[in-house]
């Protein structure tokens, strides 16, 4: 009988750790050796990005509280680098299909917020383009 181990499996298929892994593209603005940000392909705002643990979890509950606590020195990081946008913004945190998580590993949203009423709406989404992507990544990415 073996323990419990404390690292959930990914799935078979798990975008967000296909991404942390470099095998699949992204709109890299920040990585260390446990952590990952990147733009949104689907942006609330400009600027709307993520951030994740390499390690796969699905919620931020399934990671050992060390890594939460890693995961959130990134998000801070992340959250000043927004701040090159516009001085305000949203962290969020979906956690399972009835709080909106399409994603099952576990990821921050930060989300620069311009002074829009509500964006977050199906309508205010737009793909992310090429052009603004990489602009955002020279802004975003500088550290
Ligand atoms: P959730 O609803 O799970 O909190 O958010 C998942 C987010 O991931 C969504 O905002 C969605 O646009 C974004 N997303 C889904 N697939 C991809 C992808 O392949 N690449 C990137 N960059 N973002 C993705
Ligand atoms: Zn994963």
């Amino acid at each position: 009988m073996g323990r419990a181990s404390p690292k959930p499996a990914a799935p078979a298929s798990c975008i967000f750790c296909e991404i942390g892994q470099h095998r699949a593209p992204a709109y890299v603005v920040y990585e260390d050796t446990e952590t990952m940000a990147f733009l949104d392909i689907f942006p609330f705002t400009r600027g709307h990005l993520l951030v994740i643990p390499k390690r796969h979890a699905p919620r931020l509950t399934d990671l050992p509280f060390p890594d939460q606590a890693t995961l959130l020195r990134s998000v801070d990081v992340l959250c000043r680098r927004a701040e090159r946008l516009t001085s305000d913004y949203n962290v969020a945190l979906n956690a399972g299909a009835n709080a909106g998580q399409i994603v099952f590993h576990v990821h921050f949203h930060v989300i620069p917020r311009y002074g829009e009423p509500n964006p977050f709406l199906a309508a205010s989404r737009a793909p992310l383009k090429v052009r603004d992507a990489e602009e955002l990544v020279t802004t975003l990415s500088a550290p």
